[in-house]
């Protein structure tokens, strides 16, 4: 069985699917890796060490696409380059499946098998297939190094004969895998962090970090089975910002990570709550890719308001330290290949009834049959 990584064509996308360590990996295991020339080059991985992996590197993107069983990548791919790909050919990469039915139908219609890593199902056994937390813990820890650097104050308290310096305040809304990285983070700088989840479970883990949990009864809440946030009522959400106000307004820095898996991010920083903010202060969105937590905040650009807050709306935060992300979530689709992995007969056998797969692979045989998008 043939494997084909080609190089990230997304502006601004660093990481790669494929890391050399990995592909030492699948050769082991019987496949032939090829890649192509230069995929790991933006975030530091040289052809030279994939070939001493026991990869081949090709220049030929297309031919190599066609010729592929599994392909694996960063991004979603151009409704072109599936064309390309042969029938039954399994397609593992990010989908944003639910912005993307056209892209499924076109998987379907070209009887590629393709695997969506965020509808990975959250269970002990697909852990090391999660690639939403391998970069989210990445991107949460970015933020904090992003926002330090960017603020005219440092973070831990000093205490020097030319006086005392307090500790910077951070603020972490939504504490999920990224914000729990951002809180240890903020930490780890010196910072006194507090944070806040509408997810009751959070707070003990909030307190292990040492950052102190911002009570606010909102009433019912709790979290889906895979762990996701509930959506709150507009009455809710108004409560929320109330209740965290004060926080916001003591704060230095704050950071945004609170997510919908497949719906639009609450909107929870006003303007009205940034105007109370002290001049210099940070916020981090880390939810501006999916609508942005914060009123104002711009998808790759810095805002900086009239009273001098500065807004920071850079998506993929985890792609910036492109070198680290990419071994974690070549890590990932590894582990996935190696789980359906036939040794006997060396290839991938991607078994229907199976509840990582099923969780998983959207489009197969020429339809999609995940039971979410059937009817898109
Ligand atoms: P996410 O990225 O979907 O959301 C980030 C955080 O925002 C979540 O904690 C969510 O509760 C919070 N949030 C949503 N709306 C909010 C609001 N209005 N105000 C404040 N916070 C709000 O979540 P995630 O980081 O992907 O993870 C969610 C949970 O799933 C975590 O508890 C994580 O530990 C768990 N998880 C479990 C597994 C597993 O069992 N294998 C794997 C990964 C994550």
């Amino acid at each position: 069985m043939e494997l084909f990584v080609p190089k990230e064509t997304f502006p601004g996308e660093n990481r790669a699917a494929l890391i050399p360590a990995s592909a030492k990996k699948l050769v082991e295991a019987g496949l032939a890796v090829k890649i192509e020339a230069g995929l790991g080059l933006a975030s530091d991985y040289e052809d030279k060490d994939y070939e001493a992996a026991g990869a081949s590197v090709v220049e030929d993107r297309a031919q190599a696409l066609g010729s592929a069983d599994i392909v694996m990548r960063v991004r979603k791919p151009s409704e072109e380059e599936i064309g390309l790909l042969k029938t039954g050919a399994v397609h593992i990469s990010f989908l944003d499946p639910f912005q993307e039915s056209e892209l499924l139908a076109v998987f379907a219609k070209a009887g590629v098998s393709a695997i969506s890593m965020e509808m990975m199902p959250r269970s002990t056994l697909a852990q090391k297939m999660d690639v939403l937390s391998s970069q989210a813990n990445l991107a949460g820890y970015y933020a904090v190094i992003k926002a330090a650097e960017r603020m005219n104050k440092i973070l831990p308290m000093m205490m020097t004969p030319a006086g005392t310096i307090s500790p910077a305040r951070v603020f972490v809304i939504g504490v999920g895998v990224a914000g729990l990285q951002a809180i240890a983070t903020a930490k780890r700088l010196g910072a006194r962090v507090d944070a806040f989840d509408t997810r009751p479970v959070v707070e003990e883990q909030v307190k292990s970090l040492g950052a102190k949990f911002v009570k606010i009864d909102l009433g019912e809440m709790g979290q889906t089975a895979q762990g996701y946030a509930k959506e709150l009522t507009p009455e809710q959400i108004e409560l929320q910002r109330k209740g965290m106000a004060d926080a916001c307004t003591r704060s230095d820095i704050v950071i945004t990570t609170a997510k919908l898996f497949g719906r639009k991010a609450p909107v929870i920083l006003t303007a009205d709550m940034i105007s109370k903010m002290k001049r210099g202060s940070i916020v981090v969105d880390l939810a501006v890719e999916s609508g942005g937590n914060v009123e104002g905040s711009r998808l790759n650009e810095e805002v900086v308001t009239e009273k001098g807050v500065i807004i920071i709306g850079e998506g993929n935060l985890e792609g910036q330290v492109g070198h680290h992300a990419s071994q974690v979530y070549s890590y990932n689709l590894t582990s996935l290949v190696e789980h359906f992995w036939d040794n006997e007969n060396k290839k991938l056998s991607l078994d229907l009834e199976d509840e990582i797969i099923q969780g998983c692979l959207l489009t197969h045989g020429g339809q999609i049959i995940h039971p979410k998008f059937k009817d898109t």
